[in-house]
């Protein structure tokens, strides 16, 4: 839980992180989740525009739209999502089902739940290559389903029959472009593209995958909503992960769906005037914060002897028409030293999520780089105080 990794005394407010309550040189830094308050403040700038009205007497039925495999999605956010991809092209949303979920943590289990066999006689392996989300693990395990198992490492899996495989692309924790490693024939497919969106990565075409997974929370910054998507081919597997969140919630709440349909509404409209010089596009605004921080993240790891993150190509990005590096939510760090990074880390007081959680070494950290600019300023300038064999310089600032 986050208020647990907190020092409340010392740290950002943990009960709302977005309360700025000024940082010391004491405070604790967490950078563990990615939570993306980066964001707040273009939706600051847009005022009144995204606010939602909702009276006494709105959203009160269970149900949204009876006619559609769907029941309990607004068709209002349906439209907007679909508009959204439209807009950024980074999906193909033609002849495809759309389930609504409490997040995309949600719809990631209904998938699981939908592309295993009930009737079969050995719980489907589930697998994505390291280093993979640390999440994954967590919830195949969570339950002891006997309907599907971790099996980790999708680049060692060798066994014969059916498995499901995880394709996280941009990946979480380390930005990569990713295809499906294992490629066989009994192989599922489910495609998280929580970060295919322009301010993490160049759009370079319609993704058009059998199970498509997105989510509100890293394309706006809303993760407190909880809403996610998912765009899904076959009619029985959108059925089954449909049935899957009736069982678990009983649908979708109706408030988020519309708060979240008003303000894909405000982006879409602003993405119109992008490359302007009257342009509010979150994308541009969102993608420019993005590239300063890594810039800045780079500066510090350049000038380290011990220090060093992946490097990305340029592409072309259909969205912005222009040559654009990646610049991801997360920072995927390498120490040279042979060390426990997190724990290197921790005596700074930064609190970071260390390699063995993503399946690999301990000489890596993913790093939240969403977090608040008072946080990530703070983090750049204790990293840089770290010169090696744990060695904090002289001109530590804590
Ligand atoms: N997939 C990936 C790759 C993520 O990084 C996250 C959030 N950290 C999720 C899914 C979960 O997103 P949500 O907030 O929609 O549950």
């Amino acid at each position: 839980m986050v208020g647990q990794a907190y020092d409340t005394k010392n740290s950002i407010s943990a009960t709302n992180p977005t309360k700025k309550v000024g940082l010391s040189p004491d405070s604790i830094i967490n950078l563990d989740q990615g939570d993306p308050t980066i964001f707040e403040s273009y939706w600051r700038k847009m005022g009144d525009k995204c606010t939602t009205k909702i009276s006494g007497t709105d959203c009160m039925s269970y149900f949204s739209d009876v006619g559609n495999l769907c029941w309990f999605l607004e068709p209002q956010l349906s439209d907007a999502i679909k508009g959204l991809h439209r807009t950024v092209c980074n999906a193909v949303t033609e002849d495809r089902y759309m389930v609504v979920g409490t997040g995309s943590t949600q719809l990631f289990q209904a998938a699981l739940y939908a592309l295993s066999s009930p009737s079969g006689n050995e719980s489907i392996s589930v697998v994505c290559a390291a280093p993979y989300y640390s999440s994954y693990k967590e919830e195949t395990e969570f339950l002891q389903s006997g309907l599907y198992k971790w099996a980790g490492d999708a680049s060692a899996f060798d066994k014969d029959g059916p498995y499901i495989e995880v394709v996280t692309s941009p990946n979480n924790p380390d930005g990569a472009i990713r295809e499906a490693v294992v490629n066989r024939e009994e192989g599922k497919l489910i495609h998280d593209l929580a970060y295919y969106w322009p301010q993490y990565t160049p759009i370079t075409c319609p993704a058009d995958y059998d199970i498509m997974l997105f989510t509100f929370s890293k394309s706006t910054g809303h993760a407190g909503s909880r809403i996610g998507w998912a765009l899904v081919k076959d009619k029985v597997v959108a059925r089954k992960m449909t049935k899957f969140i009736e069982v678990s919630s009983i649908g979708v709440s109706k408030e988020s769906q519309l708060r979240a349909a008003k303000i894909l509404g405000v982006l879409i409209e602003n993405c119109k005037h992008f490359g302007t010089a009257d342009s509010n596009s979150f994308f541009g605004y969102s993608q420019g914060l993005m590239t300063k921080r890594w810039e800045k993240l780079r500066d510090v790891v350049k000038n380290s002897q011990i220090f060093s993150l992946p490097k990305y190509p340029k592409e072309w990005c259909n969205f912005t028409g222009k040559y654009t590096e990646s610049h991801p939510g997360f920072a995927w760090l390498k120490c040279k030293e042979e060390t426990d990074f997190e724990i290197l880390l921790r005596s700074q007081k930064i609190l970071t999520r260390g390699g063995e959680r993503f399946g690999v070494g301990r000489q890596y950290v993913r790093i939240s780089l969403l977090s608040q600019e008072e946080a990530f300023n703070l983090f750049l300038e204790r990293l840089s105080a770290i010169k090696g064999q744990g060695i904090i310089s002289d001109e530590n600032p804590l």
